[in-house]
């Protein structure tokens, strides 16, 4: 059988690191078998779904570049993708259960007076709350007040329009467990399960129970991976699949994402979206080689794999159970190395937006502007972390700097007159050299800066501080044959000016 999986996010915020993670996992398990990867929407909390965060699903997976087979924006055989237009579905399979005697009509107003009421009949039971079901059960064991009415009296008052829910019949006896791929057997006693949680609202909205259930069923879903906090919801999937005498997936439930800390990973560790990772000049490319290195191992003694590697060699027998820590550092290792495999050309392209944004190029580069930026980007490749860094690195190719100040072109133990006859002698020598010649140059400059007595470093500092206007620059030479040698001989007179007049 063709292996199916999908990424079923609510679209009730940002896409993160997480979210990310659950979604490539599955991707590169159906690329790894020739399956097939599926999104589903699952909008039914009305409150919380907004299209903003359906918007940044679309953006953040169009940038990252690995993309669902089917979707709600792609189509395909199964759809509809989106739970809010299969409502009629889900009413059809909850009625299915109660035909069936596995489900109930339930006439209680809310659990929590249905709670109150039991209490004060004296029939309260603790009953652990269940995760992803906190809105459907209130977060109180509902006192299966209604489990008892006749089903044919409860189908009329129901019929006749009476404002009700439908709720699962959870076994009262018994034990519900399943086979995890990763965890291994999960079984739960029936009686400690949230008994008789709700599958459709009172609005005829299904709960994430009964939507998830019904179109993993019908959607041909045969693995789910998901995150470790679904466990606590796989005991009423498990029983509405036998309610429904449905084979279920295969689950596997994914180690958490932790902050070095050792808590889940949220905004107080940094960056979790994301979107913040793309405007901060990541490479998707660094960003998915290091998001599937997430609790998951691929080939011994190797780190970089390309998305194609990677869904060549993943395997779930490689999962780890234990959480998997999120660590920035790394992965700004990763952006760095994904930034030098980059050709000039590529490196040009990426960072050309970050150059428009800092106003330093058109945002349609001319001819001249794209070719200087393609000239541009191998004087700082080795040295970006973030494509992001490119403006600050590049600014002095682009925009003249202000002519610095005095005291910043002095080197070390040396006066205005010092400086100046030092970068007097710097303008002499570029002069007279070819600056696209960097071996050539040096020579000259070193051989200048013997006879005159000079370090080299101190004969170049007013040189890099008048052309580039900071003291770290990438390579001076090769930044000066981009620029062009007069101009850097203009800035240069300027601040030799400058120096003389301070003399
Ligand atoms: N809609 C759930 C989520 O937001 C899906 C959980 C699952 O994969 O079953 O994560």
């Amino acid at each position: 059988m063709k292996a199916r999986v999908r990424y079923a996010p609510s679209p009730t915020g940002l896409q993160h690191i997480g979210s990310v993670r659950t979604a490539l996992f599955n991707y590169l398990f159906a690329r790894s078998v020739g399956g097939d990867f599926i999104l589903r929407l699952e909008d039914t909390d009305r409150t919380r779904s907004q299209d903003v965060y359906v918007k940044n699903l679309y953006d953040t997976f169009r940038w990252l570049g690995f993309y669902w087979d089917e979707g709600p924006d792609v189509g395909g055989p199964v759809g509809p993708y989106t739970q809010s237009e299969r409502f009629a579905l889900y009413r059809e399979h909850a009625e299915r259960l109660v035909d069936m005697g596995k489900a109930y009509y339930c006439f209680c107003s809310d659990d929590k007076s249905a709670a109150k009421d039991a209490e004060k009949a004296g029939l309260a039971q603790e009953q652990p709350e269940q995760e992803g079901d906190a809105q459907a059960s209130g977060g109180f064991g509902y006192p299966r007040t209604c489990r008892g009415l006749d089903p044919a009296e409860a189908k009329r008052r129901a019929a006749a329009g009476e404002p009700h829910v439908i709720r699962l019949k959870i076994p009262l006896d018994g034990v519900t467990g399943f086979d995890d791929i990763l965890l291994g057997r999960i079984e739960w006693k029936n009686a400690d399960v949230n008994p008789d949680p709700v599958l459709l609202k009172s609005d005829g909205f299904p709960t994430y129970h009964l939507a998830n259930v019904v179109d993993d069923h019908l959607m041909g879903i045969t693995h789910v991976m998901r995150a470790q906090e679904w466990i606590p919801s796989a005991p009423l999937h498990m029983i509405m699949y036998e309610a429904f005498g449905w084979e279920p997936p295969k689950l596997c439930h994914l180690p958490m994402v932790l902050g070095d800390d050792g808590h889940k990973l949220s905004k107080r560790h940094g960056a979790t979206a994301v979107d913040e990772f793309r405007k901060r000049g990541y490479l998707e490319a660094a960003l998915i080689n290091y998001v599937a290195m997430l609790g998951c191992s691929y080939e011994d003694g190797r780190d970089l794999y390309s998305l194609e590697d990677l869904a060549r060699l993943f395997s779930m027998d490689h999962i780890n159970k234990a959480p998997a820590v999120f660590d920035y550092v790394k992965l700004e290792w990763f952006n760095g190395q994904y930034i030098r495999m980059l050709s000039d050309e590529e490196l040009a392209a990426r960072i050309a937006p970050f150059m428009a944004e800092a106003g330093l190029i058109a945002a349609e580069p001319g001819a001249a502007e794209a070719a200087k930026l393609l000239a541009a980007a191998p004087l700082v490749k080795e040295r970006l972390k973030y494509l992001s860094d490119a403006p600050e690195a590049l600014r002095f190719l682009f925009a003249e700097p202000a002519v610095p100040p005095v005291e910043e072109l002095l080197p070390k133990k040396m006066d205005a007159a010092g400086a100046a006859r030092a970068l007097g002698l710097a303008v002499e020598l570029l002069g007279a050299n070819d600056p696209a010649d960097h071996d050539g140059c040096e020579a000259a400059f070193r051989a200048g800066a013997a006879e005159a007595g000079l370090k080299l470093g101190d004969l170049l500092m007013p040189l890099r501080v008048a052309v580039t206007g900071t003291k770290v620059s990438p390579p001076l030479f090769q930044s000066i044959a981009v620029l062009g040698k007069e101009a850097a001989i203009a800035r240069a007179e300027k601040a030799l000016a400058a120096l003389k007049a301070a003399i």
